[in-house]
């Protein structure tokens, strides 16, 4: 594999650029895997690097639909942060939070993850006391988040306004994760993609899977895809929002609905946002990319749909709340808009699992909050499938906790996962 590292630049600068290596092979299916997963967004890349990298299994395919991180992954907001306030959450996204921030040297690829600090606003008493809940939480999850006064918000967000008498939500302090931040969305799959594509997993674009085949005990066998019959002793599923479409081919229902989810950008400013702020209560948030453009976030339309796009009322009410947060943005231009497919459990967390068929698994339900969590997700994922036994992390992550009632409520908890 090509390293990439200061040296490598300026030599191949010198040399007019010449020699660089694809990325990444486009191979052909091989007829059958030892492991065959379903999506290659950045959670199931992650898994094929982990499956590689942890556990020695390279016979593996990453089957893709249309172009690798094209999904979700590519589409998300890239907030990074670990301060869940359950037992079983925090253990999960402060376990991915451990795993970024060495990410770009174990990849040997700048995932661009910058911790520059997650702001949660609160906009009355309820969210002082639940944000306040959260602090004591993650402190005794040895996860950071501390409490600031709307002062001590204002010193962290200049940009921030916290002048009461012009806000219909008037800002009442804040909870601030510092080793929150952002990550380069594309980077993460391309990362993912190269360290496992170098270890001999096969990565297959505009390849479609139509169809899962069990054979008479019920255990799987391969998958139908519009590339022809692949064999696999082991399926892993991590399709986002089609998850519940795919899982169908095996005949298992799941507990998801599927939403749009949407966001969009301004044009390109000088560095002027220093953080990642999050509004739950009026459901907005922002940040700033490094192309200087400003990221905003809404809310999942309140109908179930397969649209990659989302309805534009949602865009307006979000807006409406970044123009009350941040009045210096009133004047500005947005740029472009767009939609992804987020799949949503009952209890707003995901399932990382066994299924009841016999090498079928699935990683899903992320809803709109799973990008922080994907080197966390495919680690645990890949060690799931190659003991076929959960991880400790992800063991609560069932799809049974719906049917015995473990939920691991996030929903009921702070209302937004982003
Ligand atoms: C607008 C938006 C903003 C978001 N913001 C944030 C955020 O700020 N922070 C955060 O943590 N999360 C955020 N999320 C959620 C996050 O993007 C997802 O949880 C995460 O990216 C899911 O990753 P994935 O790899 O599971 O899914 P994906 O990246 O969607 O990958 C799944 C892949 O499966 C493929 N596939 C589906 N069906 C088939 C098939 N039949 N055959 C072959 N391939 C198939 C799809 O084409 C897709 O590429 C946001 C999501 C959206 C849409």
């Amino acid at each position: 594999m090509q390293k990439f590292s200061g040296l490598a630049l300026l030599k191949r600068a010198l040399g007019g650029h010449q020699g660089w290596q694809p990325q990444w092979r486009s191979p052909e299916p091989k007829a059958a895997y030892d492991v065959v997963i379903i999506g290659a967004g950045g959670h199931g890349l992650a898994t094929a690097y982990y499956l590689a990298t942890v556990h020695g299994i390279t016979n593996v395919a990453v089957l893709e639909k249309g172009w690798l991180g094209g999904g979700n992954t590519g589409r998300n907001t890239t907030i990074v942060r670990s301060n869940y306030l359950f037992d079983e959450s925090a253990g999960l996204y402060d376990h991915a939070v451990k795993l970024w921030e060495g990410l770009s040297q174990e990849l040997n690829y700048n995932v661009m993850f910058s911790q520059r600090g997650v702001l949660m606003l609160a906009h009355n008493i309820h969210d002082v006391q639940s944000f306040k809940r959260h602090v004591h939480a993650n402190r005794l999850n040895g996860v950071d988040n501390e409490w600031l006064t709307a002062e001590e918000c204002k010193d962290f967000c200049p940009p921030l306004n916290i002048d009461a008498a012009t806000m219909r939500y008037p800002v009442l302090g804040g909870a601030l994760q510092r080793r929150g931040g952002t990550a380069r969305h594309d980077a993460v799959a391309w990362g993912y993609a190269r360290g496992a594509d170098a270890r001999g997993v096969d990565i297959i674009q505009n390849c479609a899977v139509t169809g899962i085949r069990r054979g008479p005990d019920g255990a799987v066998t391969g998958v139908e895809t519009t590339k022809g019959f692949i064999g696999a002793k082991k399926i892993g599923v991590v399709a986002a929002g089609n998850t519940s479409v795919v899982m169908q081919m095996a005949g298992l229902r799941m507990p998801l609905e599927s939403y749009p989810l949407q966001a969009l950008v301004s044009e390109p400013i000088k560095p002027i946002f220093p953080c990642v702020v999050m509004s739950n209560t009026i459901h907005a948030y922002i940040s700033q990319s490094d192309k200087g453009e400003l990221v905003i976030g809404a809310g999942t339309d309140a109908y179930t749909s397969y649209s990659q796009r989302g309805g534009l009322h949602i865009t307006t009410h979000t807006l409406d709340a970044i123009c009350e947060l941040f009045p210096m943005f009133r004047r500005m231009r947005m740029l472009r808009n767009w939609g992804g497919i987020v799949d949503v459990t009952p209890d707003r967390s995901p399932i990382i699992a066994k299924t009841a068929a016999p090498g079928l698994y699935v990683n899903c339900g992320w809803g709109t909050g799973g990008f922080k969590a994907t080197p966390g997700s495919g680690h645990v994922f890949a060690h799931t499938i190659a003991t076929d036994a959960p991880h400790p992390i992800n063991a609560p992550f069932t799809i049974e906790r719906f049917r015995d009632g473990f939920l691991i409520d996030e929903a009921a908890a702070a209302a937004v996962a982003h």
